[in-house]
């Protein structure tokens, strides 16, 4: 008899987006003819630009040769792309990162979510809330976050990002063994400055914290004071992890590819405190047990992104979902809304008005405007009184769904 792993049983059954999909679902079958205008998902629309389209065509026709044709990769991810990311990514900011430091994958949330199999599962760990679910949802998979009590787990350490604290959480008063941070910040779109992200890293020297960094939103950053990189700071090299993605960037949400980083020194401790490992080897190890690599024609489509004219488009993507993030910050604010987020990050955070629930607020919105938003409480109980809306869209939606709720509000 095959037992089952509990902890699995300890998940809220639904993701939040089901939750969304079935809320619209019942609203479209009692109003079919209504055009539901989506401000919620979390995906990209904007297709692959053309250096990215001709690489992978490119990829394709050489698998098609014998003398060119590529079958498993190493698991690491080919040196190709591996180069371009220390040389594009790290290089100019004057971070020196070796390309054996580089793990390729298939998108961060992969990897964000199994990164946690290095260390034992009852190290402690703290996360940002609100917060992206899977940090939270893949450590409670191995039991490391304890029970729920209908609002939060009991071996999760939250650390609420409120407007009081302009959505940077504080230093914890107690040490954790691990933390996951990510900015800028999916869901409220909000940064961390030099100066805050220094206080962390010197946390976890002073604590021996292993910091897990998720920089999947760095090329949304406009403002030229913001990091891109922990490894920005001194001493992050010995504490830090940090994942990339080129799903937003690049619009690979469909494609899958992304990278992570674990430098040379970082390293976690053996039970007794004697010894340690660095946990880059035993990544290694780990992705070539269960990974056989991300696909060939992935790595040249991510290996194009680095071309000139592959920034060049990407950044032109990139401006025209900032563009629409522009154009909502300001029409909803000009509608009387508190907007945070949405100048560093394709996410706005907006305060419902009158500390409406964000469930009810979502339903008014839905109902009053035919537009989706995902209520902030759905990214944990410090979301609640805020909804996330997302710039992904197209602009001409967006400008209709910004029409609609200003007519809505003005009811
Ligand atoms: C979208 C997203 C990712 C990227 O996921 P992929 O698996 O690379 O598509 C990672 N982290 C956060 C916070 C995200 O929102």
């Amino acid at each position: 008899m095959a037992l089952i792993n509990e902890h699995y049983l300890k998940l809220k059954r639904n993701y939040l987006f089901a939750d969304i999909a079935k809320k619209v679902n019942a609203f479209k079958a009692t109003h079919p003819k209504a055009d539901v205008i989506s401000l919620g998902i979390g995906d990209v629309t904007q297709p692959l630009c053309p250096a990215v389209v001709e690489a992978m065509h490119k990829a394709v026709d050489e698998m098609s040769r014998k003398e060119t044709f590529r079958g498993y990769g190493p698991e690491q991810g080919y040196l190709f792309l591996r180069e371009a990311i220390v040389k594009n990514d790290f290089l100019p900011r004057g971070i020196h990162i070796d390309p054996s430091e580089v793990y390729v994958n298939d998108g961060a949330k992969s990897d964000t979510g199994n990164i946690g199999e290095l260390v034992r599962w009852d190290n402690s760990f703290g996360v940002t809330d609100p917060v992206y679910p899977v940090y939270v949802d893949s450590n409670v998979m191995c039991g490391r976050a304890g029970t729920f009590d209908g609002e939060k787990w009991s071996n999760v350490t939250y650390l609420p990002c409120t407007e009081a604290n302009g959505f940077v959480p504080a230093i914890p008063d107690h040490r954790v063994d691990m933390i996951y941070l990510c900015y800028p910040n999916n869901p409220t779109g909000t940064v961390i400055s030099r100066d805050e992200l220094r206080k962390w890293v010197n946390y976890a020297l002073k604590n021996d914290t292993l910091i897990l960094y998720d920089a999947a939103y760095e090329a949304f950053i406009q403002d030229p004071d913001i990091p891109h990189s922990i490894y920005e700071i001194k001493g992050a090299r010995k504490v830090a992890i940090e994942f990339h993605s080129y799903s937003k960037t690049a619009g690979f949400t469909g494609v899958r590819c992304g990278y992570t980083v674990i430098p040379k020194e970082l390293t976690a401790a053996s039970m007794d405190g004697s010894q340690r490992y660095p946990l880059g080897e035993m990544w290694l190890r780990r992705q070539s047990t269960k990974f056989n690599g991300t696909s060939y024609i992935s790595q040249r489509a991510a290996e194009a992104i680095y071309t000139p004219e592959g920034k060049a488009q990407v950044k032109e993507t990139i401006d025209y979902y900032m563009g629409n993030a522009r154009m909502m910050r300001e029409a909803l604010t000009a509608l009387g809304l508190k907007v945070y987020g949405g100048e560093n990050a394709p996410y706005l955070w907006v305060k419902t008005p009158g500390g409406t629930p964000g469930w009810k607020f979502f339903e008014q919105m839905l109902y009053g405007a035919q537009v989706v938003c995902t209520p902030g409480v759905g990214f944990g109980p410090s979301g609640e009184g805020f909804v996330r809306l997302t710039s992904f869209g197209d602009r001409d939606d967006c400008a209709e769904a910004l029409r609609r709720i200003g007519e809505w509000m003005a009811k």
